[in-house]
């Protein structure tokens, strides 16, 4: 079979779901979808109209009233059908993310797979959202502390892990007790529409969650001003975020936020160099370095940074960049055009900064969206490469002298969300883990978004937390209760 062939059975059916309903295209206005290995159209994605974008509100608001009171057993039961559907279904949806998404098939199958553990965590933590009894002042009166889930939510999720980052807000919400109203990655489609069929088939009510496409700018300010909206939550660019907080804050709508980052990666020169090369290498060109938390802005102590470029080089330059389907391909293309021309910018904006490329630095000729790992040293730290999140396989790379000096460079942007430190030193990771301005740390090895973890920013990247026994916080009012006999 061809895997690009625009006939091909195994692409996802693509379509809305609104109140328990698959609608495809009948007329409406729709978006080609284009796959990044070879630039060439191959699908084509509904749009929803305003009158469709009303009804998955409304239907989204009749839904929560059933929902909300739904035992947690019953949804516990759901979302472990949801983890098997999303094992069984596995390597079909992977499939269909290489080709509207571009990453090696291998990342597309472990970012499905790794779902249907999120799916267990959040149907085993929803059977615990538990309130409390406080100790009354006089003994008729029973004081209680309830949590009850906010409301009908509307979630945006984006293209970079298109399954992954809709189950996990989905899960979220549901747990909770929550319906959701969920806009999807336009540019990458099939992994929502899977995950609506895969909630379908799971026996979820109708209505609890609905899959809705269009101009994301028409679509958010429609959801965010409808007075059924209780909670936004939102993973994509600041920029982005903070129009949809402005948004939601007019009509003070609670918010989870997971934006942008420029994370940095601070090697010690008491660290196992080699390691961190050869590991940071291959992080980074995971996604082809379009990962929030990718590990993207590199201080390495002037004793260690001759060893570690030679190292980091040697595997970084000679990675196999190809099509998602190729089994030697170690990185994919890059999920759209939009990126392959930040890419360009970046490297362009270093040169004239007087930076020096060691290895990639132009697009690769071909009808796909490719752009190759790429190194830069030698540029200074207000260079838009060292300000301005990359999202792709472009790396800065500079030498620090002091812990003092690297924990200020670090800390000196906005951002906020993941940092990397390696060390064998204890009171180098102690020291440096308790200064850095970022709401993950994760200390020789990659040890991020995992079910059980919390995964969140501070400062410009974001606010809430997905995850972790925090999960359900964002979805979750808190109602005081006071009862007297008398
Ligand atoms: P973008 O900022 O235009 O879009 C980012 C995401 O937000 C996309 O999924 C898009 O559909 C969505 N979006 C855009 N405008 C929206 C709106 N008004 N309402 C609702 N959703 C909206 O940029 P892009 O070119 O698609 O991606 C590049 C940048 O986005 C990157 O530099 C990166 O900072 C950010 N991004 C971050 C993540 C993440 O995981 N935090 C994921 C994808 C993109």
């Amino acid at each position: 079979m061809d895997a690009h062939s625009p006939t091909t059975p195994a692409y996802e059916q693509l379509a809305l779901y609104i109140d328990g309903e698959f609608i495809e295209a009948a007329g409406r206005r729709g978006q080609d979808v284009v796959n990044p290995a070879t630039g060439v159209a191959f699908a084509r994605l509904p749009h929803a109209t305003t009158e469709d974008l009303d009804r998955a509100l409304a239907a989204a608001s009749k839904a929560f009233q059933g929902w909300r009171f739904s035992s947690p057993l019953e949804r516990s039961k759901i979302l472990r059908r949801v983890a098997e559907l999303i094992r069984e279904r596995a390597p079909a949806i992977a499939r269909n993310i290489t080709l509207d998404q571009g990453k090696p098939l291998a990342e597309a199958l472990q970012e499905v797979t790794t779902c249907a553990e999120h799916a267990e965590w959040h149907a085993e933590e929803c059977r615990r959202i538990y309130g409390r009894v406080i100790p009354p002042r006089a003994e008729a009166v029973r004081q209680l502390v309830i949590r009850e889930p906010v409301g009908v939510c509307a979630a945006f999720t984006p293209w970079n892990f298109p399954f992954n980052q809709a189950l996990r807000k989905a899960v979220a919400a549901l747990g909770a007790g929550c319906t959701l109203v969920l806009k999807g990655p336009e540019d990458s489609p099939s992994a929502v529409v899977a995950l609506a069929r895969i909630f379908h088939d799971a026996g979820l009510p109708a209505g609890c969650f609905n899959v809705v496409w269009g101009v994301p700018a028409e679509i958010s300010r429609h959801l965010i001003a409808s007075p059924i909206v209780r909670k936004i939550s939102f993973t994509g660019s600041t920029a982005v975020g903070k129009s949809l907080a402005a948004l939601a804050g007019a009509q003070m709508k609670r918010m989870t936020l997971e934006l942008g980052g420029h994370s940095p990666v601070l090697v010690f020169e008491d660290a196992e160099v080699e390691a961190a090369a050869r590991f940071l290498a291959r992080t980074k060109t995971r996604n082809a370095g379009q990962v929030c938390m990718a590990p993207s802005r590199f201080f390495v102590h002037e004793k260690a940074y001759d060893r570690f470029i030679d190292a980091f080089a040697g595997i970084y330059a000679g990675l196999t960049v190809g099509d998602g389907l190729a089994q030697d391909t170690q990185m994919g293309p890059l999920a759209h055009l939009r990126r392959v021309d930040a890419m360009e910018s970046l490297v362009a904006d270093a040169r004239a900064r007087g930076a020096a490329v060691l290895c990639g630095g132009e697009r690769l000729a071909s009808g796909g969206y490719f752009f190759p790992p790429t190194i830069v040293t030698g540029m200074p730290d207000d260079a838009r490469l060292m300000t301005e999140e990359p999202f792709g396989p472009v790396v800065p790379v500079t030498r620090f002298r002091s812990t003092e000096e690297a924990l200020a460079r670090a800390n000196a942007l906005p951002y906020g969300l993941a940092s990397y430190v390696f060390t064998n030193s204890l009171a180098t990771a102690h020291h440096v883990s308790n200064r850095l301005e970022a709401g993950m740390v994760s200390i020789n090895h990659f040890g991020l978004a995992l079910a059980e973890t919390p995964l969140g920013g501070v400062k410009e990247s974001g606010m809430g937390s997905e995850g972790g026994t925090e999960t359900f916080d964002g979805y979750l009012a808190t109602k005081f209760v006071s009862q007297s006999t008398l």
